[in-house]
């Protein structure tokens, strides 16, 4: 397995790959890396001959008060697990490299970040599209995977891969959960052992929504309120937001679910900020 710093040994690395004919797959990520990230790592290697993963912490998807600085950089673990898995290159850059002196051009995403995620994180979404673009140029992959984990990312990546014409296959993972149900997150090791059983609330309430949906339930205001009362009978859990949503506007529902909808929320469970969601397909 290589590790590769430059965004010019990278761009040459995949021209040779592609000189030869070999289908290159991508896995994005922040680094820290958990089962959830691995499971993505091995889809990218059943639909590819050759895999890179990125490590890079993004500075511009992280908001002004948010947690850049104290991000986890766990470097010498993530390649040993890249390592472990297979993968072919970590393509791990500078913010140097990434974002060159003066660099003053930057992807916008206009409808689906609004709501959800983008409402309480302004600039996060454009921020997640302008790296992803940068890192497919550089390494220039025919199909990347994201996880479902983060349901409007990948809708937002999606639509740039569309509105850009990036000649891009994206495959979506599947959440990778703890036993308990809590989606795996590089934020849960900031949760309290007194907290950490609370956190499986998000999952609890997305649980209660689907029972209540397939027994035939249609309103969305009905299924966010049984999905607040689980959340808020935690102690150290505060509502973000949480929110039933038309999964491909990612617009709130005027009345009753009649195409498929996302429910998805984010809930403070004392220091980390954590997220979940589910489709509710009628
Ligand atoms: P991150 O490093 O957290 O930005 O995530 C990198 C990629 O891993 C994104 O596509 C995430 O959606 C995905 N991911 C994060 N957590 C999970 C999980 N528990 N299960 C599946 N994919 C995940």
């Amino acid at each position: 397995m290589e590790i590769v710093e430059s965004v010019r040994a990278m761009q040459a690395a995949a021209r040779k790959w592609r000189a030869q004919g070999r289908r290159i797959g991508f896995v994005p990520t922040m680094g820290n890396l958990h089962e959830g990230h691995l499971a993505l790592v091995r889809l990218a290697k059943q639909r590819a001959d050759v895999v890179v993963t990125s490590i890079f912490v993004n500075p511009t998807q992280f908001g002004p008060n948010e947690d850049f600085a104290a991000y986890p950089r766990t470097f010498e673990a993530d390649r040993a697990l890249c390592e472990r898995e297979g993968v072919d290159v970590v393509f791990h850059p500078s913010v140097a490299e990434m974002y060159p002196a003066g660099a003053s051009v930057a992807v916008t995403e206009n409808a689906l970040s609004r709501t959800l995620c983008g409402a309480a994180r302004p600039g996060h979404f454009d921020g997640v599209c302008t790296i992803v673009a940068k890192l497919f140029n550089v390494v220039q992959p025919h199909v990347a995977v994201f996880g479902e984990k983060d349901a409007q990312q990948l809708r937002v990546i999606r639509r740039m891969v569309r509105d850009l014409r990036f000649p891009v296959e994206i495959v979506a993972g599947p959440t990778v959960r703890e036993a308990d149900g809590l989606a795996l997150s590089s934020r849960n090791q900031y949760l309290t052992p007194a907290q950490r059983p609370q956190a499986v609330c998000l999952r609890r309430a997305l649980d209660e929504a689907e029972r209540l949906f397939a027994a035939g339930e249609r309103d969305p205001k009905n299924l966010v309120r049984a999905m607040r009362a689980i959340v808020t009978a935690q102690p150290d859990a505060r509502i973000d937001y949480m929110e039933i949503v038309d999964d491909e506007t990612l617009q709130p529902l005027g009345g009753p679910i009649g195409r498929p909808a996302l429910a998805a929320l984010a809930v403070w469970v004392g220091k980390p900020r954590l997220i979940d969601n589910t489709v509710l397909v009628p």
